[in-house]
């Protein structure tokens, strides 16, 4: 019984200067602590990883409005509207030569609500949405959080509507002048 007590004395002095020696042993190692954000540095401190999952980016002059990414979104925060290109319009050719059949008019991304599954970015036949490494992009404002990535303006929507309903209406009239002339007026 006393010969315990003394065991569970020994026990106790020990596992506390176990203990101590590790706490005494940091106070003469170097310090890891980063004060993020005010000494973070993205030059020195350590890289991110390539496949890091942080805010997407969409590359306009790739994009080919296939709506894919916004299908796939799991928590619809893609929004994506799109404008028929007409035949003869010269500037519907993208940077690397091909031509374009939709105008991107919207495609807006909420990043408040996306969860960066990155399903969006996955079945993109063009890549032309993809994730960055930029992570700090908070806002105290959730509506600042709202991206539109479209590079039209409302004078270029508004031509391509009015290419577009002009071509309706060519092909409109040449199939009512078809009409007429195969019931011989
Ligand atoms: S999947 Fe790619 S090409 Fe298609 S709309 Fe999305 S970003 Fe554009
Ligand atoms: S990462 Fe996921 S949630 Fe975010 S936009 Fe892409 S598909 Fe939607």
């Amino acid at each position: 019984m006393i010969k315990r007590y003394f065991e569970d004395i020994w026990i106790g002095i020990y596992s506390t200067l176990v203990g101590m020696g590790i706490t005494w042993s940091h106070l003469f190692t170097k310090k890891v602590t980063r004060q993020y954000p005010d000494s973070y540095n993205p030059n020195t401190d350590p890289a991110r990883p390539d496949f890091i999952r942080n805010r997407l980016f969409v590359d306009m002059d790739l994009c080919i409005g296939c709506m894919i990414c916004q299908r796939n979104c799991p928590v619809n925060c893609i929004s994506i509207e799109t404008i028929k290109a007409v035949k003869e319009d010269p500037q519907a050719v993208k940077s690397n030569g091909s031509k374009a059949n939709l105008w991107v008019n919207k495609f807006d991304i909420d990043f408040s609500k996306c969860m960066f599954c990155n399903l969006c970015t996955e079945e993109c036949p063009t890549d032309a949405i993809y994730m960055t490494k930029e992570f700090e992009y908070s806002e105290y404002d959730r509506r600042n959080l709202l991206y539109h990535f479209s590079v039209m303006n409302n004078d270029q929507i508004n031509d391509k509507k009015k290419l577009l309903e002009e071509e309706k209406a060519k092909k409109a009239a040449a199939a009512k002048a078809a009409a007429d002339k195969s019931e011989g007026k």
